[in-house]
């Protein structure tokens, strides 16, 4: 399964474009338990994982998020030294999806945008001279995908209704257009430190962890939130995803949303000062 979700262009190592097309372009696709190549897309996959996939399937599983990256994904850079994606771990020794089973997915309610998206391939692109990014739709296909030589006529429109997809790109797409951002950034931001990109790895797609730090002294002792708006992030997992994205806006871009104390950079430093005396006290004992 070729995910071709996230690139700004897909096939970076070919020179030929693939072709684009708006939703109302008509695919001929059907993919159903029992045609002659079931589960052959799984059985060797590529899929980057969006936070919002990370979430689904952290919930359906029943683990932390924190588990979940580890039993189940491997990061990759989007660009060399720049911040971490995540991309579906496949079995041990095999390139086969570690959901697959005989029967099919066995978390199809929950299945990541690209699984729900295959053969086709959403591509948000963001040209130099515009602050935003358009979405146009390719097509993927393998020759193993028996699914286009079906008699079934659909929209690309109708195709992402049928698939969920359109509450799955509303989450992904602050996430998409971020590192869309981070992609097309100046090389000041383009090479984040390494503080940076944990902190991007965490809030992006570590949520779990992400909480444990937005309850500790050190988050709520520079930004300022009501206890409400607190509760909130410590109990709803869509309102803290929405959150990380204020979050990584202001600490990377400057895009501030979020109040801080006015004392923040003093407390900052003073914690500093502790932690480091703490270390020394540590060393010399
Ligand atoms: S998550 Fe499900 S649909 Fe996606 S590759 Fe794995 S088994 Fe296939
Ligand atoms: S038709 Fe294509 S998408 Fe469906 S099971 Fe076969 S290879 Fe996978």
């Amino acid at each position: 399964m070729v995910d071709i979700n996230v690139e700004d262009s897909p096939f970076e190592a070919s020179p030929v474009a693939p072709e684009t097309f708006d939703e109302n372009h008509v695919i001929k696709f059907r993919c159903y338990k029992g045609i002659e190549c079931f589960n052959a897309c799984c059985n060797s996959i590529d899929i980057t994982l969006t936070p919002y996939d990370i979430l689904r399937l952290k919930n359906h599983l029943g683990i932390t998020s924190t588990e979940f990256l580890k039993k189940y994904t491997i990061p990759f850079e989007f660009n060399k030294g720049s911040i971490a994606g995540v991309k579906l771990l496949p079995q041990e020794g095999s390139t086969a999806c570690q959901f697959v089973t005989e029967e099919g997915c066995s978390v199809y309610a929950d299945r990541p945008t690209a699984c729900r998206y295959y053969p086709v391939g959403l591509l948000s692109l963001r040209r130099a001279d515009e602050n935003f990014d358009r979405s146009s739709w390719a097509l993927v296909q393998e020759d193993h995908c028996m699914g286009h030589n079906e008699d079934r006529e659909i929209t690309i429109k109708d195709y992402r209704k049928e698939q969920g997809l359109e509450e799955y790109d509303e989450h992904g797409h602050a996430w998409r257009q971020l590192v869309l951002k981070m992609k097309s950034a100046g090389p000041s931001i383009g090479q984040p430190s390494l503080a940076s990109r944990q902190l991007f790895f965490m809030a992006c797609y570590d949520l779990d962890r992400f909480r444990e730090f937005v309850k500790s002294e050190g988050f709520q002792g520079t930004f300022k939130l009501t206890e409400d708006e607190l509760n909130r992030l410590y109990e709803d997992d869509m309102a803290l995803m929405k959150f990380s994205d204020r979050f990584i806006r202001q600490v990377m871009f400057g895009e501030v949303s979020i109040d801080v104390h006015d004392d923040a950079v003093e407390k900052h430093i003073q914690r500093r000062k502790e932690a480091e005396a703490l270390r020394k006290e540590a060393e010399a004992d």
